[in-house]
């Protein structure tokens, strides 16, 4: 079976969040199943050096030439679309190199949506067509409105990373788009007097998947609905949750700088001692890590307000991230009040964040909101143990240590029930409570350990999906 993935993000070529990684290891994980997915992906200036056999050409593809290029990465066959007038810019995928988005965003995204039905309705040179058609987000949402356009058969998946971005632009892009006049309607792509490619997603595709089951349910409430939650009540047979998995070759204990045994954390102290000394931490106390986006979602202001408490009883914190400049600032504020016991690095940074993974003793995630979450499964792999709250993904993957728990030796981890600083800190003294017991806490970092957050059953799941819409 082929299956045509279209996104804005794809590991290992550009990243800014989860949707990389789920892009990028689902191919792989969905091999081995028999089914051969390709990605369909801007040529962004960070990569449009990637050589490959031009495939297809456009004279004028919203308001440019461009072509379809073929290219190998590995073992993942991706297409990227290569369109200087839409791609060719400094900054990252969205935004310019000030944080604005792109005032052309409805147009680069389109024109993607657009190729991804271009080769639906005449494949790849007559000899690839894809069987289903797989959009990531509001980047892609466009793809089954165009292929209905185009009346291509194939049916379509739409999986939502996160509700919160939602692909709004003003009706008078409709023209431009190639969009007809009736799509906007209540019914169809109109948003609150605007547009909205992930409605158009919601609406026209086959099926609707996001990435955890617990987020598949909070959509349908408005708190979490962002708006849309009509569309997914409306849509409630279609809807399903399929866990995120993560690529247990790239993130493996036994490879990283300072190895340890994947199961028997074996010179796990060795990794710890290596973190404390690159953020100058005095490592005498437990190591809480943060790799993280700073933003609303992520809770880390009700993580400031519970870090005192914390810090005071001898934890520590390593946090990577950046986003939001008060966050930044206040994060760096608090590395020079607590020398020894806090440490920030702001920036993005894949190396530092495995090395985070290997030498933490918890990773801290208090997000408001998290459709699945990567980092608390990383956290697992690593016996590096989750502190999360009790939301989407976060809550279908980590087992609380309460006393049941505890007792039945199947905890794997900290889950706040409340998004508030008290309820954090309560959490947080519970862990640092069980930190002073070893035996205990190893007991859980084996639990952690032990849990599968390979890609192996979501694939399943997914190619499950597809056989049961080509039927
Ligand atoms: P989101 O997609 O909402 O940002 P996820 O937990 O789904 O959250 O995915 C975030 C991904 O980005 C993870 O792979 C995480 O390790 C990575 N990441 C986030 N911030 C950084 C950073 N500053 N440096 C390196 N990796 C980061």
């Amino acid at each position: 079976m082929n299956v045509l993935s279209v996104t804005s993000e794809c590991v290992p070529l550009i990243k800014t969040g989860g949707l990389a990684d789920v892009a990028g290891a689902l191919p792989k994980a969905l091999a081995p199943l028999g089914i051969d997915m390709r990605t369909l992906l801007p040529a962004y200036q960070a990569i449009a050096q990637t050589e490959g056999e031009v495939v297809m050409r456009f004279d004028d593809l919203m308001g440019g030439a461009a072509e379809l290029r073929q290219c190998q990465v590995a073992e993942h066959t991706v297409y990227l679309l290569v369109a200087p007038h839409l791609y060719q810019r400094g900054g990252g995928p969205y935004v310019d190199e000030f944080g604005h988005d792109y005032h052309d965003n409805a147009e680069r995204f389109a024109a993607l949506c657009q190729v991804a039905a271009y080769i639906a309705r005449d494949g790849i040179n007559g000899s690839w067509t894809p069987d289903v058609m797989h959009c990531h987000d509001w980047q892609a949402g466009l793809t089954p409105l165009y292929c209905k356009l185009h009346d291509c058969t194939q049916p379509s998946i739409l999986t939502i990373h996160n509700m919160a971005f939602q692909g709004v632009f003003d009706p008078s892009v409709m023209e431009p788009l190639g969009l007809p006049a009736w799509v906007y309607s209540a019914d169809h792509i109109e948003y609150y007097g605007k547009i909205s490619t992930l409605k158009a997603a919601m609406v026209f595709a086959d099926k609707i998947t996001t990435v955890s089951p617990t987020y598949a349910q909070e959509l349908a409430d408005p708190h979490f609905g962002m708006g849309l939650e009509g569309v997914i009540q409306k849509r409630a047979a279609d809807v399903l949750g399929i866990l995120n998995g993560i690529d247990t070759d790239t993130w493996d204990p036994e490879t990283e700088a300072y190895p340890y045994g994947r199961t028997t954390l074996k010179r796990k102290a060795t990794a710890k001692a290596a973190l404390a000394k690159e953020f100058e931490l005095d490592g005498t106390g437990p190591i809480a890590i943060v790799v993280s986006r700073l933003s609303q979602q992520k809770g880390l202001d009700l993580l400031l307000d519970a870090l005192p408490d914390y810090l005071d009883q001898g934890g520590e914190l390593a946090l990577l991230g950046s986003g939001d400049p008060a966050l930044e600032h206040t994060f760096r504020e608090l590395r020079n009040r607590y020398p020894g016991k806090v440490g920030v690095e702001i920036g993005y940074n894949e190396g530092l964040s495995h090395r985070m993974f290997a030498g933490g003793d918890m990773v801290l995630i208090p997000s408001r909101f998290e459709p699945c979450g990567l980092t608390q499964l990383y956290g697992l792999r690593y016996g590096t143990l989750p502190v999360v709250s009790r939301t989407g993904g976060l809550a279908d993957t980590v087992i609380h240590a309460n006393h049941a728990a505890l007792n039945a030796n199947v905890a794997t981890g900290f889950v706040c029930n409340a998004n508030s600083a008290s309820a954090l800190s309560g959490v947080l003294n519970h862990a640092l409570a069980l930190y002073q017991t070893p035996k205990r806490w190893q007991a859980l970092q084996r639990n952690a350990m032990k849990q599968s957050v390979d890609w192996s059953v979501s694939a399943s799941a997914y190619a499950a999906l597809y056989q049961s819409l080509i039927e």
